[in-house]
């Protein structure tokens, strides 16, 4: 830049005077202030460059929008060869990405509305990279199914020839939905079946497996009989065993989490149950101190 200029050369008083001079605040170290004034001067930079407003399409108010599946409204109808021309007047050839895109439940929604003799379509396609990203699209389509305008959010959309494979995907959309009626689109959290009484995968480093523990805390070696009954012969190993034994042989499988195999406790089954209680139940309970739910 010719006419930039070293604000690290000029003194604090000055700086301050100058930034005062321009309204806006004074206070920080010399640094801040150097860096508030060279950012100032980028500002005005830009805004004195010419920069040419962005295409921005003309479209229908949200609510005249509706669900390309809603029946309503009549959705033109275009030929795979008109998209096909499309892309190829935007010198971009139509590859097989956009199908697999489309296969791949890519699209989350297209809205159709109606409007100044044309058919603008509002879809919305997941980013093929980051899964947690969408763009949204808007096409318009004339009566005799030839796109007129169109624009997407995505980098490489910029209207009115947006040729991106957003756009692709949402005109192959149309073009299926005038073959079938129906379209595919992404699965929602509704259809989706729920999944929260699956165990979780473990994903940690891997541990010795005589330090897994329950989901209390307990080790799986923690018995809870009386001081004198523990550290029988085999007890803790069996439970241990059944317990690795499980996780193992299920794999992914079975996605029943261990604590769903095994009854709920009956107390007042204990001396059936447990032959070591030599109290009355309640004793026991009292002594262990567990306590009963009045309700
Ligand atoms: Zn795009």
């Amino acid at each position: 830049m010719a006419n930039e200029v070293n604000y690290g050369e000029w003194k604090l008083p000055q700086l301050r005077e100058e930034l005062k001079k321009r309204g806006v605040k004074v206070s920080g170290r010399k640094k801040e202030l150097v860096d508030r004034l060279c950012g100032l001067d980028n500002l005005g930079r830009l805004a004195s460059q010419n920069i040419e407003p962005e295409f921005v399409m003309d479209v229908p108010e949200p609510k005249a929008y509706q669900d390309i599946h809603a029946g309503m409204s009549t959705v033109v109808t275009i030929s795979q060869q008109r998209l096909i021309d499309y892309l190829r007047s935007n010198e971009k050839e139509y590859d097989e990405k956009v199908e697999e895109m489309y296969n791949e439940r890519y699209v989350r929604f297209i809205r159709v509305a109606d409007g100044d003799g044309k058919q603008f379509l509002r879809g919305c396609v997941w980013a093929e990279m980051r899964k947690n990203v969408s763009y949204d699209v808007d096409v318009s389509i004339d009566q005799n199914g030839v796109v007129q305008e169109a624009q997407c959010d995505c980098a490489a959309g910029q209207g009115p020839t947006a040729h991106c494979k957003h756009v692709a995907c949402i005109l192959y959309c149309v073009v299926q939905f005038g073959k079938c009626k129906k379209i595919i689109t992404e699965v929602t959290c509704t259809q989706r079946l729920q999944t929260f009484h699956h165990a979780k995968a473990y994903r940690s480093s891997p541990m010795k497996a005589a330090k897994l523990h329950d989901m209390r805390g307990h080790s799986f070696r923690y018995d809870p009989r009386p001081e004198e009954y523990r550290n029988q012969e085999g007890y803790p190993d069996h439970f241990q065993n059944a317990v690795i034994n499980y996780q193992a042989s299920c794999g992914t499988n079975n996605k029943m989490p261990v604590v769903q195999l095994y009854q709920p406790a009956n107390p007042h089954a204990l001396n059936f149950m447990h032959d070591y209680v030599m109290r009355s139940d309640e004793a026991f309970l009292r002594k262990s101190k567990v306590h009963c739910n009045p309700a």
